[in-house]
């Protein structure tokens, strides 16, 4: 047969989209995933396939073979698929707390049915119930943030990098910001201090050098420009060595004798001293209020531990303003989110509370015997199973180094532990991407030819699933 006439005969083998949907387990399939999903993944398989022969060389078209029982088993899979939903779960076995790709912060199970309600009922959310008239729905985080910050005022808007745009567009639009050059940040995702600051109208005046910024920099930018001066919280890099920076109640006296607001962007706030837990000291948001700072902005989802929030606090005058910035509609804050961070704040109330509740913190505050505990265990889980199946694989505990993730505290290294794996019978790189594309979605690293699952980030009830997915991957069931 000419290579034409071959090619013929394999697309007349390609079963017709009637027939398919006439098998059981198609019909089966409609059952649970909506039938004109079906006919569309069906027909994504069977064009797929027609591709796939237009395409072949001369010296592969022998070899080809159309299979009806392949072409329905793709069709299945590519139904299930396209039904999925693309945002789930994956387990967090990196170590990396505040892992911003898989999610950043996590919020407490406790708090369930607070989020669940505000989402779920009707709410007073822009209604006050006393009144019975029109409320705001900032009132609700109000009270809670100025009990716990000592601040007068507080607004809450969609994340931290609208809170400091908004912030800037209030304050500074048409006028200059003072910053030092050695607060310039790069938080990621291209998001850039001097960026935020063009989008706000502000006029940025870079001061000092990169390692050393002086008072008299800043005294001497000062022109009547001058709307603001701005502190930002180099929170995902430290310049070492020889550097200087002027202190926060330094720029509290040179604001003073000019009269000019002192804002700061904190980056990741944290309302516990959490050097207490063993980490290094970050500033929390009540030291920035108390020694002075006019308006301060901060994540939610950083070390604070709640939903992505933009949380700003501060002089009521300044915060006034802002609630009347058109800007503020735009970057507006979730009523989910506002449940949210109402009742993971509340947590904060008693700090150790917090601490113990909170999963970001809990997890941030592990001491290494605690981690090395959690390590054992899921040890004990995965050579249990792996034993079950007669699977061979040099498993063993390993030290670790966490890491809090988020740009937050970047030389900071949590002394972790693990569990590593060398498998016997594929590779590492392969026994990472099968755990990863598994269904339990398990994403860890991978060095020294080992596969790493720091326990700091895994749930204990996520040790049996990983033990499962173990044994399927090295290839025991
Ligand atoms: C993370 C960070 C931001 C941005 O906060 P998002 O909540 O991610 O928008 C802004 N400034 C600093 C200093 C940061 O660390």
């Amino acid at each position: 047969m000419s290579k034409k006439n071959i090619k013929a005969a394999l697309f007349s083998e390609l079963p017709s989209i009637d027939e398919l949907l006439c098998d059981v387990k198609i019909e089966e399939l409609c059952e649970t995933i909506p039938r004109k999903l079906v006919v569309e993944s069906i027909r994504e398989v069977v064009d797929e396939n027609r591709k796939k022969i237009i395409s072949l060389e001369e010296s592969e078209v022998a070899g080809f073979s159309i299979s009806q029982n392949n072409i329905l088993m793709e069709s299945i899979e590519k139904s299930k698929k396209n039904y999925e939903l693309s945002l789930k779960k994956v387990i967090n076995g990196t170590g990396i707390v505040l892992h911003t790709n898989l999610g950043r912060s996590l919020l407490s199970p406790q708090i369930k049915n607070e989020i669940w309600d505000a989402a779920s009922r009707y709410s007073n959310l822009e209604y006050d119930i006393d009144k019975g008239e029109r409320g705001s729905r900032y009132s609700h985080l109000t009270d809670m943030i100025k009990r716990l910050t000592g601040a007068e005022d507080v607004l809450v808007v969609n994340n931290n990098a609208a809170a400091v745009l908004l912030v800037l567009s209030t304050l500074a639009k048409g006028g200059e910001a003072i910053v030092s050059r050695g607060e310039l940040v790069e938080v990621g995702g291209a998001f850039r201090i001097p960026s935020i600051m063009a989008l706000s109208g502000a006029d940025l005046i870079e001061v000092g050098a990169t390692n050393k910024t002086h008072y008299k920099d800043y005294e001497e930018a000062i022109t009547e420009n001058t709307k603001v001066l701005m502190k930002v919280h180099t929170s995902n890099y430290r310049v070492v060595g020889f550097s200087k920076e002027v202190t926060i109640s330094e720029l509290r006296d040179l604001a003073d004798k000019n009269d000019l607001p002192l804002i700061e962007d904190l980056g990741s706030g944290v309302f516990v001293d959490l050097s207490k837990y063993g980490l290094t000291y970050e500033p929390t948001v009540f030291d920035s209020i108390n020694s002075g700072v006019d308006v301060v902005s901060f994540s939610g989802d950083k070390m604070l531990g709640g939903p992505q929030a933009g949380i700003i606090v501060g002089k009521k005058k300044y915060i006034e303003r802002m609630k009347k910035n058109q800007l503020t509609r735009a970057l507006r804050v979730d009523k989910i989110t506002i449940a949210a961070l109402e009742a993971t704040l509340r947590f904060y109330l008693d700090e150790e509370n917090a601490v113990k509740n909170i999963p970001t913190l809990r997890m941030l505050t592990y001491t290494y015997e605690e981690v090395k505990e959690k390590a054992n265990n899921l040890y004990n889980n995965v050579v249990n199973k792996l034993n079950e199946y007669k699977i061979e694989a040099d498993i063993n505990i390993e030290d670790t180094d966490g890491q809090v993730g988020g740009g937050s505290m970047p030389t900071e290294i949590l002394k972790s532990a693990g569990i590593s794996i060398k498998p016997k019978n594929i590779s590492v790189n392969a026994l990472e991407e099968k755990l990863r594309l598994s269904s339990s979605h398990i994403i860890a690293r991978v060095y020294d030819d080992k596969y790493v699952l720091d326990a700091r980030t895994i749930f204990e009830d996520q040790f049996e699933q990983i033990a499962e997915e173990l044994a399927k991957a090295l290839g025991g069931r």
